[in-house]
């Protein structure tokens, strides 16, 4: 028996027809296409229910939608640099019009809080402005080589860009990839996760609205196995970003390596959150709970590991689990919800496997009893601390993406350090402390791409994100993110009254 309240049926239905026509199919060159592969089915995480379904693409028209960007690139980048941005801008404007409907079709779809879908919509519409501004300041440069040459270096778009991404932030991983792609000039195909796909097609649609040619963004609503493996291998491919796990990541590398096309990898993290003994309790615990139950823990960033100095480790834990058995776990869809289920029913078991193994080798699991109103086939995991471990034991190596935290005591400084590296992983970390000096030696100490003093998880897409060692390789946000996305070409112009033409050495 379904509990009242639980709404995701009832919005799906009424945001797949306000944002897609009333149809999930790919958006391909402006339009919507019925898959021609498989059915495959969407589950209400809340709930566990069948709430739709839809064909995975297929080969064929993944193959196709790889085709259509190639001439979509070729027409984006026959406008000015100018029109390209107020085009982007405009795709801003009309994201920030349907915010609210995007919200709810993205919790609807994946469970996520209904407050934390408002506020990835406004950093995606965000994203688009900030994007826009830069298409017309991607500027080459002139070399003074020796020779009676000008060297002019552009920055060329790579062509068509492939992006595959997660369902733990669908669309916010959906803009973070595709804007600076489309901004440098690319076309981009999308293939968001089977799971997930509504509001990156939704996405797919307004961006044809917004006057980008239709074919610039495509998104393939499909199969990593079937339409992302034949997107992998389609000729137009110049250039792979992706986003999700280290299995599915060293495959497409290796698509990548034998096809010699550059890929830049977003993957997981266990990150270490640090707290000395001299840290601001009260913000601490705050940013310990943001750090790993914000989104149920499925963030790259989450801090999974909790390294608590041992004086105040007993206290601290104490803190926290009172705090976090204070989280409202609810209807995804209901405003006040601050924590909702995982998102598939494979993370479910993943989670829950993982947390039995933690007790089994001896953790002292700190969670809040389930609430009565959550239904029972719902993919729901209560905020769990998992005490008494080092950092040897299988949940504090292992990437979790569930809202559990391993906490760790340690006693010096350095030794927060070493455990904080003690990891393959290198996305993210943070430091709690009063003591400026050794927040700074903490920063530098650990190996992160991002890492956060007295705060936890705060990105944006002004700013270099990406990982160090198994997190992945490549930056997609930031200035950096142009670099990535662009490849220089050198024109040598000759400029000598003489030039010395022939074969062989040149002085
Ligand atoms: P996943 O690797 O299972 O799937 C990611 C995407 O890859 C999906 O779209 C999937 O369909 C596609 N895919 C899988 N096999 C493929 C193949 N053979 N060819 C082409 N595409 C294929 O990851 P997930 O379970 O969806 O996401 C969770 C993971 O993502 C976690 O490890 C998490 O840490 C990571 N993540 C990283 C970041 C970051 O920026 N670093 C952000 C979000 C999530």
């Amino acid at each position: 028996m379904l509990q009242a309240g639980f709404q995701a049926e009832r919005v799906l239905e009424a945001e797949i027809a306000r944002l897609l026509g009333g149809r999930i199919g790919s958006v391909i060159d402006g339009q919507v296409v019925d898959g021609q592969g498989a059915g495959f089915t969407l589950q209400d995480p809340a709930t566990g229910r069948a709430i739709a379904r839809y064909a995975d693409a297929g080969p064929a028209l993944a193959t196709a939608a790889a085709a259509g960007a190639a001439r979509a690139q070729r027409a984006w980048m026959a406008l000015s640099a100018a029109e390209r941005g107020r085009r982007i801008w405009a795709l801003g404007a009309l994201l920030r019009r349907d915010a609210e409907s995007l919200a709810r079709l993205e919790s609807a779809n994946a469970g996520k809080p209904l407050r934390d879908c408002r506020a990835q919509v406004a950093r995606v519409a965000e994203m688009a402005e900030y994007w826009a501004g830069w298409c017309d300041k991607i500027e080459g440069r002139t070399v003074p080589v020796p020779s009676g040459h000008t060297v002019i270096v552009r920055r060329e778009p790579m062509g068509v860009v492939l992006a595959i991404t997660p369902w733990n932030a669908p669309l916010f991983t959906c803009g973070w990839n595709v804007l600076p792609a489309i901004a440098a000039g690319n076309a981009v195909v999308l293939k968001p996760s089977e799971y997930t796909p509504l509001t990156s097609l939704a996405f797919g649609l307004l961006a044809v609205e917004a006057g980008l040619p239709p074919g610039l963004v495509q998104v393939v609503a499909g199969l990593g196995a079937t339409s992302g493996q034949a997107l992998l291998g389609a000729a137009e491919v110049a250039m792979v970003t992706f986003v999700g796990g280290a299995a599915s990541a060293s495959h497409i590398a290796a698509a990548c390596a034998a096809r010699m096309i550059p890929c830049v990898l977003e993957l997981g993290g266990k990150s270490a959150n640090i707290v000395f003994d001299d840290a601001d309790l009260p913000a601490a615990v705050q940013g310990a709970q943001q750090a790993i139950f914000a989104s149920s823990g499925q963030s790259c960033v989450a801090g999974s590991r909790l390294l608590v100095h041992r004086a105040i480790h007993d206290h601290f834990v104490a803190l926290l689990a009172s705090a976090s058995a204070r989280i409202r776990a609810g209807d995804p869809l209901d405003a006040a919800t601050e924590i909702g289920p995982v998102a598939t029913a494979r993370q479910f078991a993943h989670v829950t496997g993982l947390v039995a193994a933690g007790v089994a080798e001896g953790a002292t699991l700190l969670a809040p009893p389930r609430p009565a109103c959550l239904p029972e086939d719902g993919f729901w995991v209560m905020p769990s601390i998992l005490a008494g471990l080092d950092n040897q034991a299988l949940v504090a190596r292992t990437e979790i993406f569930g809202p559990v935290v391993a906490a760790i005591p340690f006693e010096e400084e350095a030794e927060a350090i070493a455990l904080a590296n003690a990891t393959p992983f290198g996305l993210a970390g943070a430091v709690w402390t009063r003591d400026l000096g050794r927040a700074h030696r903490v920063a530098a100490g650990v190996r992160a791409g991002s890492f956060w003093v007295n705060g936890y998880g705060t990105i944006h897409v002004s700013v270099p994100f990406g990982g160090f060692g198994a997190s992945g390789h490549g930056r997609s946000s930031g200035q950096e993110a142009l670099a990535a996305y662009t490849q220089s070409k050198a024109v040598w112009v000759e400029t000598a009254a003489s030039p010395a033409l022939g074969f062989g050495h040149r002085p």
